[in-house]
């Protein structure tokens, strides 16, 4: 086995520093360099290891004048999974009022990631 590079853009804040994430034969972790803080440091390695991120779509929405309901994944999706939960979510409907940050689906395929509501509707809206 031989050194692995791989380079790309942290995602976790609006400054989108420069990764390159080097994986040694042997080493347990990879090494980042190009992170300006720790947070990067964990992004570029769960990025080559278990890459995840956040699900934002929307949802039927009955009892309200709004059609759909703007909702996301409470923490970050394997990637895998990203395609098949918006899939699932087209298929779910809820009835106003929903509160911001209301637990829609509390398990999405099985994955133990909530999907939470990003808006409140009131009652008769
Ligand atoms: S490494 Fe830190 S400072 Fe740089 S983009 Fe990622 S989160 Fe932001």
């Amino acid at each position: 086995m031989s050194e692995e590079i791989q380079r790309f853009t942290c995602i976790v804040c609006p400054l989108g520093c420069s990764l390159t994430v080097t994986q040694q034969p042997g080493q347990a972790e990879p090494a980042v360099t190009g992170n300006r803080c720790q947070r990067g440091l964990e992004y570029g390695r769960t990025e080559v290891s278990d890459p995840r991120r956040i699900l934002t779509t929307t949802i039927s929405l009955t009892g309200a004048t709004l059609r759909r309901l703007p909702v996301k994944t409470a923490a970050p999706l394997p990637k895998q999974f990203l395609l098949p939960g918006a899939e699932a979510l087209r298929k779910v409907s809820v009835a106003a009022p929903v509160r911001l940050g209301e637990v829609i689906l509390p398990d999405l395929l099985g994955t133990g990631v909530a999907v939470v509501a990003t808006r409140g509707v009131p009652p008769g809206s």
